[in-house]
């Protein structure tokens, strides 16, 4: 059986001061539905740098207001917006399936998480950032206040295409800021739903724009004198020129990019639990998660059972439109997407990986079955983020080898190990070059109340996205010195 499926939005608009419009001076765009060799799911304005301009325009005459607002009423907004995502779920989890080809059970969950998101920030914008601070002067108080950073540019990716934005839109309007928002191309759909959550959730004017539209555009945002800071989700490259864009304007910047996320399997580990849990991490969302698990580290003797069991549950996964009933795992979003998977397994299979599982996978420009790999860690897949459903196997003769294939990346998002030794987990803990250390859990997954960012390549050096880190990369930090205004 398959989910009914009337998009809540087809025909995308732009929304600048309060005015969605469909101002399309670069075409229009379609959006795709992956899991139906590209059928249409509606359509969208492509804007150019002169409509980002005026996105920033429209952000820049909000500030002032928006800044002086309560945060009450700022709380306010974030909390109706959450109840309205609430009632909302379905549609928006059908929506978000329909563009991005997640599973219906996957989209729902992210929609709710949304939710959760704006109700945390509404109650983060409640709590107070200021310190106070001895003075040597008799009579004298230090204070540290917060200011707003100012127009922030949020640029997000498709694969958690309402989360994401959530991630940045929610702690940015708590703390005062105005917002131009460029979603990614392959979801513009659910970025509309969302502003029109936000909307009619009471949010004035101008506070949140977005503008659609390909990544040339972006680069208007980034490169405008009139934005204090951008925070971006998508890949190193980007992230990179937008960084070196950016602060080459002494703008603030937060990235949040690839991963190549191990997860090392000792062999007094409860293979019960730790099995289905590397499947999960491996192949759900069909693989585009920047947590996913890329590298499974075999050490010694737990080799041959945990691919045994690996490959089984590999086998098992059940491909197809994430609509349906009995889907486990969708198509990858694109047919760009899935040819990258394509070539990078012929590669690895070619540098001497070895398959050992895969499952079926219907027929469709999008669909790339779940593949489970033998190899080593010289093969290029082991080194290069592959954003699909492909993981690789690889021995360890100790915790030593193990520790050091883990860290061996340029990445740093998430690590995991599975053992029940307490000075394994102990040295994990303290050892992985990662932003997530999980013990005995996924690489993937993180709650929205808890700091989320990476190491090495995988972040920038702001403050950590989510929790009470959030607001750090949304404000500015002053320092008062208040006495009285009279010698006593
Ligand atoms: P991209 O970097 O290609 O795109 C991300 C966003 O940037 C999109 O909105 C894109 O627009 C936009 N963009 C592209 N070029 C520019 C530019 N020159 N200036 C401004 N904006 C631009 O990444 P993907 O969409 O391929 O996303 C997948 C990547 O994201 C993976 O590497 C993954 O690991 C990473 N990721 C990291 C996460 C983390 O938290 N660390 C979480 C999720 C994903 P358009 O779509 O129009 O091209």
């Amino acid at each position: 059986m398959t989910t009914s499926h009337t998009p809540l939005v087809t025909e995308g608009t732009h929304l600048i001061a309060g005015e969605w419009l469909s101002t399309s001076p670069g075409g229009s765009g379609t959006s795709e539905n992956p899991a139906r060799d590209g059928e249409p799911v509606g359509s969208f304005p492509l804007a150019d740098g002169s409509v980002a301009a005026d996105a920033v325009g429209a952000a820049t005459d909000a500030l002032e207001n928006w800044r002086k607002t309560s945060f009450w009423q700022r709380a306010k907004v974030l909390e109706t917006a959450a109840a309205l995502i609430d009632q909302r779920v379905e549609e928006l989890a059908v929506l978000l399936t329909l563009e991005e080809g997640k599973t219906i059970a996957e989209a729902r969950g992210e929609v709710a998480i949304t939710a959760e998101t704006f109700r945390y920030q509404a109650g983060m914008a409640k709590v107070s950032t200021e310190r106070i601070y001895p003075s040597g002067t008799p009579g004298e108080t230090i204070r540290t206040v917060r200011a707003p950073l100012g127009v922030v540019g949020v640029i997000t990716p498709w694969n958690f295409p309402i989360l994401i934005p959530g991630w940045k839109i929610a702690p940015a309007i708590a703390a005062g800021n105005t917002v131009v928002w460029k979603p990614a191309s392959n979801t513009p759909l659910i970025a509309v739903a969302l502003a029109q959550v936000l909307t009619e959730a009471g949010l004035p004017d101008g506070v949140l724009n977005l503008v659609l539209g390909p990544g040339s555009m972006g680069n208007a945002i980034v490169n405008d004198e009139r934005v204090h800071g951008v925070t971006f989700t998508g890949s190193v490259p980007v992230g990179f020129g937008i960084r070196d864009a950016v602060t080459a304007r002494n703008g603030r910047v937060q990235l949040e990019l690839g991963g190549h996320n191990p997860s090392i399997v000792f062999d007094d580990a409860d293979l019960d639990l730790a099995a289905p849990m590397i499947v999960g991490a491996a192949f759900g969302s069909t693989g585009q998660k920047c947590t996913a698990t890329r590298r499974i580290i075999a050490v010694g003797s737990v080799y041959d059972e945990l691919v045994e069991r690996l490959a089984t549950g590999v086998q098992g996964l059940a491909v197809g439109d994430g609509l349906q009933d009995g889907v486990g795992i969708g198509p990858l979003v694109s047919p760009g997407a899935r040819a990258e998977s394509v070539d990078a397994l012929a590669t690895a299979v070619a540098e001497g990986a070895e398959v050992i599982a895969t499952s079926d996978a219907p027929d469709g420009e999008c669909f790339f079955a779940p593949t489970l790999l033998a190899g080593n860690d010289r093969l290029s897949i082991t080194t290069e983020e592959v954003f699909g459903p492909i993981s690789t196997v690889l021995r360890a003769a100790d915790e030593d080898e193990a520790f050091a294939m883990a860290n061996s990346t340029e990445f740093g998002l998430s690590a995991s190990i599975y053992t029940n030794d307490m000075w394994r987990i102990d040295r994990a803990v303290h050892e992985l070059e990662a932003g997530l250390v999980k013990i005995n859990a996924a690489t993937t997954g993180s709650e929205i109340h808890a700091p989320f960012g990476g190491e090495k390549q995988s972040s920038g050096h702001a403050p950590r996205e989510q929790g009470d880190t959030a607001v750090d990369f949304f404000t500015r930090t002053r320092t008062a010195y208040i006495r009285p205004g009279t010698i006593r």
